[in-house]
């Protein structure tokens, strides 16, 4: 199953591609996750991107579209991938049609996770990380069991930069001047299919499990 994670930040893309690759067993690709692995290294490409990333301003498409071609590449993209957070512009939804035209195969579900802005301002004040797996919680909403430790694979919980109140406000400004066109591009295409973000995740998950077996992308029996 090939599929695009899209909505605001916030809106639980990050959560819900966590717990779709249990059951989908096929790779997440947040585009998010691979740029602070590379300002963590301080890799060319991360020292490019860091003062992006803190100010919640859209890294260069040339930059983010380079490291999405080169993660379609490896072999574990073959039984399929949970794009998350890629593409957030025409142009990088344009690079990726034509990136998975070359490969011959193709998008099978756009799903847009439609969020309310004081959802994804709460949402992300009370968000923790785990610095080793990228597993998402919430202080309120979904605490881990030990406090500060990753349920699944016991890595530190940090809270990210970019989470302040005022960098989630310009992130969702940038949201919606440079990706909510993404909405109707997909449309046209076909491929979009809404569900509402604001909905508590195990619930969103059940959406998503219905709505993948109704597309017939699913064996029924799953
Ligand atoms: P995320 O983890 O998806 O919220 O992304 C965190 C930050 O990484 C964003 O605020 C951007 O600075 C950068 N970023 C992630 N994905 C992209 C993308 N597709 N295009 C441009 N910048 C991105």
């Amino acid at each position: 199953m090939r599929l695009v994670l899209l909505g605001p930040p916030g809106a639980g893309k990050g959560t819900q591609a966590n717990m779709l690759k249990e059951s989908l067993s096929i790779p997440h690709i947040s585009t998010g996750d691979i740029l602070r692995e590379r300002v963590k290294d301080n890799s060319p490409i991360g020292r490019k991107a860091r003062q992006f990333i803190s100010q919640g301003e859209l890294v260069p498409d040339d930059i983010v579209i380079e490291i999405v071609m080169d993660r379609l590449k490896a072999a574990d993209v073959k039984s399929g991938f949970m794009l998350d957070g890629f593409p957030r512009t025409r142009l990088q939804a344009e690079a990726l049609s034509r990136a998975l035209k070359k490969l011959n195969i193709s998008i099978d579900l756009v799903v847009y996770f439609k969020t309310q802005p004081e959802t994804s301002i709460r949402r992300l004040g009370g968000r923790r990380i785990c610095s080793q797996c990228q597993a998402n919680y919430h202080v309120q909403n979904m605490p881990p069991q030990k406090q500060g430790i990753c349920d699944q694979c016991g890595g530190a919980l940090y809270e990210r930069e970019d989470d302040k109140e005022e960098t989630v406000r310009n992130r969702l400004d940038v949201y919606f001047r440079e990706t909510a066109e993404l909405i109707d591009y997909y449309r046209e295409k076909g491929l979009l299919r809404t569900l509402s973000g604001d909905k508590e995740a195990k619930e969103v998950f059940a959406i998503l499990m219905a709505l993948f077996k109704q597309e017939g992308l699913m064996p029924s029996c799953q």
